[in-house]
């Protein structure tokens, strides 16, 4: 495995790879890997014959009062586990290497999408995103990338982009790698108490049973939204709810009433973890 910090030496290996007729897979990250990352890099190494991971905590996505300088940083881990699981070219650049001059001028603003769900309380979020994946995707060119289903918006808006842009890519999403009691991995979870941690669970399940309801009596959205929130309230009291959402999977838009494809989505604080998970009801190829 080549481990690249320029930008200079990932377009040659990349170029290289390319010449001798392979194609190349992308795994964006920001670091700090565990199984759902790892699930991502398994499928890239699967389907394509040069595997790039790149790990750079991106600092134009947090916003101000975000958790970047305390963001996990496990550099040698990282390192293991990508040689482990087929990765070519590990890229991990400095901020000066991707910003050189700063905070760019040029952004990808994603105003709609990017002001639903996460994007109401994190307003820079989705363009300090889509700016940095349309740079990673200019950096390596890669014939697929792959992204998470656990980020749901992230996916919905990184494949539009990539159509209104016409980023020859083609984006794959892979489904949420979950601890055996459901909680959603996240590199955020390090940052949860043991009671917060014991909590957190709820999330999943609040999900997984709003979903339920809805395949089975299709009621209102606002119904299912104030069912999720009260048992929240009651089961994870540790935690504070920043939204709970029914959506058109696609659109993001909330919806009324259940009988269609929908996304369920949530937001919750425990402590300085800011945790998000999802569910989708009847969406072809979207569970989560
Ligand atoms: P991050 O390092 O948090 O920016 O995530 C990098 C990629 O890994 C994104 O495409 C995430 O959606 C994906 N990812 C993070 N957590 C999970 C998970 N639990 N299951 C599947 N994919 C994940």
């Amino acid at each position: 495995m080549q481990v690249a910090r320029r930008i200079a030496e990932v377009r040659e290996a990349v170029a290289a790879a390319r010449s001798a007729g392979g194609s190349v897979g992308f795994v964006p990250t920001m670091g700090a890997l565990h199984a759902g990352h790892l699930y991502l890099l398994d499928t890239a190494a699967a389907e394509c014959d040069f595997r790039v991971v790149s790990i750079f905590v991106n600092p134009t996505q947090f916003g101000p009062g975000e958790d970047l300088a305390a963001y996990p940083r496990t550099p040698e881990a990282d390192l293991a586990a990508c040689r482990e699981h087929g990765t070519d070219l590990l890229f991990t650049p400095s901020v000066e290497e991707m910003y050189p001059g700063g905070e760019p001028e040029t952004v990808v603003s994603v105003p709609n999408l990017g002001a639903r769900l996460c994007g109401a309380n994190r307003p820079t979020h989705f363009a300090g995103v889509c700016t940095v994946v349309t740079k990673l995707l200019n950096i390596v060119q890669p014939d697929r990338a792959y992204f998470g289903r656990k980020d749901f918006q992230q996916a919905v808006i990184i494949r539009r982009m990539v159509e209104d842009l016409n980023v020859p890519v083609e984006i794959r999403t892979c489904p949420t790698v979950r601890e055996p009691d459901g909680l959603a991995m996240s590199s955020r979870n390090a940052y949860l108490s043991p009671e917060q941690r014991r909590q957190a669970p709820v999330l999943h399940a609040v999900l997984e049973e709003a979903a339920e309801r809805i395949r089975r009596d299709h009621p209102p959205a606002a119904r299912v939204r104030e069912a999720i929130r009260r048992k929240i309230e009651v089961e994870a009291p540790l935690g504070e709810i920043d939204y709970v959402e029914i959506v058109d999977p696609w659109t993001l838009r909330n919806v009324e009433q259940t009988h269609r494809p929908v996304l369920i989505a949530l937001a919750v604080r425990f402590g300085r973890a800011r945790l998000i998970d999802n569910t989708t009801v009847d969406a072809p190829g979207s569970r989560a």
